[in-house]
């Protein structure tokens, strides 16, 4: 549909390492398998718990190992399901599938959640004693993490009504907003010429070099959004609701204390991390007023953030950006670079952009058995180079998982970024290397602190803005124009007088996923982008003999919390300290990019 992304066309995935279509025999071979192995698993160990001093911790391994192969099953439906109505939101076929394969796990799901419940239910005494068995070592952080929703779970048939009103409940309203927002078209007018846009097309102006174009197009998004404020608002609010109603039910004491428990970090950390945030606005104010100077204007407005410094960027191909990332990789770990290869070469990575494929991109964990499959949208932009590293980061992540077993396979939010943040560092520097051209150097540079504030600073608005409309929100239902509201103070504290707000950018809430997906997702980000600042700085500080390390880390998986994780490579979370340390590697850069700002002249 688009010239720009003509270098990509054809690139699509080969999903059939998961399923070779919506009638392959194997899905229902899979779901049978599953309703007779959860029935089964139900039948042998629904007494299992009953007599805790006669539970012997080889049946527990048993079990352990079976409810693992049963959730290893549904995860690959799952992800399929999950994939191909990515890859196209507009077939009935895949949503019907998905339909159907949802509805049925949810059944298969109420025959385990016995297990789960009968394990919390243990004697305190009990549960430590085998959690410290060395027969189930493997399973010692999950047996201990799970222990921790013990105050937050309820009783097993409450627990099946609401995993079965989930359906009609927030599950309802994430697919209304996914589907409505991907059916949104922006009639956006330039040069006389009006086109109908979407999403992914219309945000990409955000980085064009002619400002009025810029203004306009923003101008049209939000506009657009504006429009459709009675869905948008309906939806914010009831996800905003079921979150609060779940808080009640299962006794959080605070909007993000579910999160941070699912995230194993604890509030204070995250508290400290933002105010270190705040402390540091003014590097972003500093940066905020050169961009000002490097385009000639009195102060950046919110459609200029993302102009470009250098108007002759070259454009990049989606071959060239595949070698750059590849050769970036070989720099730092042949390993890696061999890992990353296989994507391409095995149809892992989906690029082109097509109607009705899901915007943006991501990277999908899928199961251990399979492998990760990637999601682009590309478009032909140097930029693109960066969201390719990012996702192959993630896709790296996950495949060194997969020698953990199902329940070590998953990271948590706050180690999930780990690897795709480094990955964009290791490609940034190997492009900087090769570019001699000052130029595009300031442009590369710009374009890498802008990249890092969006991260840094933005995600951390985002928090903000979500922690003052849920606060809002368990007092009584938002109007549009309060949700508005919240989003522009939020904004206000880090634009401050450095940047003008365009009046429709209030609605800039209204279309992000994060906040109907997965609620307080986004300071994961801020912790993800910080913490490789530092880790980066370590590995430029100590060279090779961080690398094993490195690597050893993402292995991991989820097999300890991320504390300890992290411990493993000299990260200390709780040192405001160390938040500092990545704050330090921003100034850095922005002094750099003013440097190079004053001899390009
Ligand atoms: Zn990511």
């Amino acid at each position: 549909m688009s010239t720009a992304s003509a270098s990509a066309a054809g690139v699509a995935w080969n999903l059939a390492d998961l399923y070779s279509g919506a009638t392959d025999p194997a899905i229902d071979r899979d779901l049978a398998a599953i309703d007779s192995g959860c029935t089964a698993f139900s039948a042998t160990y629904r007494g299992l718990f009953e007599a805790p001093a006669e539970l012997q911790a080889e049946t527990l391994l048993e079990a352990l190992k079976e409810i693992e192969r049963l959730s290893e099953l549904m995860g690959k439906l799952g992800s399929y399901c999950g994939l191909t109505t990515a890859a196209d939101t507009t077939s009935d076929e895949f949503r019907r599938l998905e339909d159907r394969v949802r509805t049925a796990l949810v059944e298969q799901e109420n025959k385990l959640t016995f297990f789960e419940l009968g394990w919390l239910g243990l004697p305190e005494e009990t549960a430590a004693a085998l959690i410290e068995t060395p027969l189930l070592a493997n399973y010692r952080h999950y047996l201990k993490a799970s222990r921790r929703y013990k105050t937050h779970i309820l009783g097993e048939a409450e627990e099946l009504v609401l995993n079965q009103k989930n359906l009609t409940a927030r599950s309802a309203w994430t697919d209304l907003f996914d589907e409505f927002v991907a059916s949104l078209r922006y009639d956006f007018t330039w040069n006389g010429e009006t086109k109908s846009l979407s999403q992914s097309h219309i945000l990409a102006i955000s980085y064009d070099s002619d400002r009025a174009k810029r203004k306009a197009a923003q101008e049209c998004l939000y506009t657009e959004l504006s429009k459709h404020e009675l869905v948008l608002t309906n939806v914010f609010n009831a996800v905003a609701q079921d979150h609060a109603i779940n808080d009640g039910i299962r006794r959080y004491d605070s909007p993000m204390a579910s999160r941070h428990l699912a995230n194993e970090v604890d509030a204070g950390v995250v508290a400290r991390m933002q105010e270190v945030t705040e402390g540091n606005l003014g590097i972003a104010h500093d940066y905020y007023r050169l961009k000002a100077k490097l385009l000639g204007l009195p102060k950046l407005a919110t459609y200029d953030q993302y102009a470009p410094v250098a108007t002759n960027m070259p454009s990049c191909s989606y071959e060239n950006g595949r070698e750059t990332v590849l050769k970036a990789f070989e720099r730092f770990d042949p390993g890696m670079r061999n890992i990353a290869a296989e994507f391409f070469e095995k149809d892992w990575i989906d690029a082109e952009v097509r109607p009705g494929k899901r915007g943006g991109a991501f990277s999908a964990s899928t199961v251990p058995s399979v492998h990760p499959y990637i999601l682009l949208n590309w478009t032909d932009k140097l930029r693109d180079v960066s969201t390719l590293a990012h996702e192959l980061g993630h896709g790296i992540h996950q495949y060194l998982s997969r020698k953990q077993t199902y329940y070590n396979f998953h990271h948590p939010l706050t180690i999930a970024e780990t690897a795709s943040v480094f990955a964009e560092f290791l490609t940034f520097d190997y492009v900087m290397a090769e570019t001699s051209d000052p130029q595009i150097r300031l442009g590369l540079l710009c374009s890498k602190i802008e990249d890092a504030f969006a991260t840094v600073y933005r995600q951390n608005v985002l928090t903000r803005f979500e922690q003052a409309a849920h606060a809002a929100r368990r007092k009584e239902k938002l109007s549009s124009e309060e949700l508005c509201h919240h989003w522009w103070q939020a904004n206000q504290t880090l634009y401050a007088d450095a940047v003008e707000m365009l009046p429709a950018y209030k609605w800039g809430w209204s279309y992000i996923p994060h906040f109907i997906h997965t609620p307080f997702y986004c300071y994961a980000y801020v912790f993800g982008e910080l913490l490789v600042l530092a880790l980066y700085q370590m590995y430029r500080e100590e060279g090779a003999s961080f690398v094993p390390r490195y690597l050893k880390l993402l292995e991991s998986g989820s097999s300890a919390t991320p504390d300890a994780l992290l411990k493993t490579v000299g990260a200390d979370i709780h040192d405001p300290a160390f938040w500092q340390k990545a704050f330090d590697v921003l100034k850095t850069m922005t002094r750099r990019a003013e440097e190079l700002a004053g001899s390009v002249g």
